[in-house]
């Protein structure tokens, strides 16, 4: 059926047609070994930065790579039914929602469709702190399997490094 759909997600999806035929077989092929809590921004290629591939770690991708409970969640099912022990989260020093606060969002949201959104807006006014935030949060929630190999990192994007935190 026709819709109005966006022209990028068409492009999208013959993508996804293209990468349908280039498939040699279903189904992860190993174990994934990490799991990578990080921003959705869509210029941080955390896939280049770790020399990632496919298969090799969970990437948890959310509006900061902010520790949700939604984080903590998938976590606790990776570690249960992928076994997996490491945890990196990164954020990154050029996030955008620095450049926002709480009450800025949470009220742009509200102006935009006339409700006031239930959930915490979760802005970041210093990357580096929330990545600590977040390693801590997650060291000492009781339903993680693992918690020894979780640390903490910020990419700097005018230097390329990434930081070690935590
Ligand atoms: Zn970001």
């Amino acid at each position: 059926m026709a819709h109005a759909f966006s022209a990028r997600t068409n492009v999208l999806l013959a993508n996804a047609g293209r990468y349908q035929a280039q498939l040699q077989s279903g189904g992860p092929k190993k174990r994934t070994g990490a799991v990578v809590v990080t921003c959705m921004d869509a210029r941080f290629n955390v896939y280049a930065l770790l020399g990632l591939n496919e298969c090799d770690a969970h990437i948890l991708r959310n509006a900061g790579g902010v520790v949700t409970d939604d984080v903590i969640r998938s976590l606790a099912i990776s570690q249960r039914l992928f076994e997996t022990t490491d945890v990196m989260v990164i954020t990154h020093a050029a996030c955008g929602l620095r450049d926002i606060t709480d009450e800025q969002l949470t009220s742009a949201v509200q102006a935009d469709v006339g409700v006031r959104a239930a959930w915490p807006a979760a802005t970041l006014c210093d990357v580096t702190a929330e990545a600590r935030r977040g390693v801590a949060r997650l060291r000492s929630t009781p339903v993680l399997r693992h918690t020894n190999g979780i640390r903490g990192f910020c990419f700097d994007e005018t230097t390329g490094e990434l930081h070690e935190l935590c």
